[in-house]
């Protein structure tokens, strides 16, 4: 059995994004907006991009976003996590299995506040037991659909996810805020800080919000 506190296994991938063919993404959103309004597509610059970006968000025209995808490959959550994260319905996952895949050493994603509390070594005690009977209910013959019940939820798996940038966006704001629980809330930051990365205008607005004005907060502390 393997333990990770907190979020210290989480890893998060940008595996693919849409890559118009002259590499700008913040480009094929703001450049397909503009089409609505004039009369030949055109290439626009910098400055344009952003005010036509910032103009479809405050007018809510954000179906435009839909023209920009973004595929993350996320390990090290939990289960729990993945619980929250699919409840986001206009998105696609594929999720490791546990009907078809044995747990040769499960690994398992325990709170910060449990490994630092009195009740860390009992917590440690249930999982061993629990990663035991499961072993052992497969090996005898058990089917894994059937032993994965007594798997704890805070078992760690592995999924991929896909989304436009409208619905990242909106999982964004929904999971970066405070009152998100603390896994999916770091899994929603990366995601925004990769996002970030690949199309810094269509999340400046986020990236400003959730990583930038945090981090100043917590240096000010
Ligand atoms: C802090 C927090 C606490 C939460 N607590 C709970 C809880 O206690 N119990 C619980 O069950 N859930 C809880 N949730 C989950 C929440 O209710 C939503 O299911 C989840 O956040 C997905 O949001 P969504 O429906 O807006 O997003 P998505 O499924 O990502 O959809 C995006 C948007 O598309 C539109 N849309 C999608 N599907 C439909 C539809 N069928 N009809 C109309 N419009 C649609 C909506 O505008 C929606 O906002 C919580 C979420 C958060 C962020």
């Amino acid at each position: 059995m393997e333990v990770c506190k907190g979020s210290e296994c989480l890893r998060v991938e940008l595996v693919a994004f849409s890559l118009p063919r002259d590499g700008d993404v913040d480009g094929l959103v703001a450049e397909s907006g503009a089409i609505s309004h004039a009369p030949e597509f055109r290439t626009l610059n910098e400055e344009r991009k952003r005010h036509l970006i910032e103009l479809l968000r405050k007018l809510g025209h954000e179906s435009v976003f839909e023209h920009a995808c973004f595929t993350f490959r996320v390990e090290g959550i939990s289960r729990v996590c993945t619980h929250q994260l699919v409840r986001h319905r206009l998105a696609s996952y594929t999720q490791q299995s546990q009907r078809y895949v044995k747990l040769r050493n499960p690994k398992y994603i325990v709170p910060e506040s449990i490994m630092d509390s009195e009740f860390r070594d009992e917590y440690m005690e249930l999982l061993e037991r629990a990663s035991d009977l499961y072993r052992r209910m497969v090996e005898s013959g058990v089917r894994k659909e059937d032993a994965r019940f007594i798997l704890p939820q805070g078992i760690e798996t592995k999924i991929v996810i896909t989304m436009n940038a409208r619905e990242l966006r909106h999982f964004i704001k929904l999971r970066c805020d405070k009152s998100a629980q603390w896994e999916i809330r770091n899994l929603a930051k990366r995601m925004l800080e990769l996002a970030h990365e690949v199309a810094p205008l269509l999340f400046e607005d986020l990236y400003n919000e959730f990583i930038v004005n945090e981090r100043d907060r917590a240096k000010s502390l």
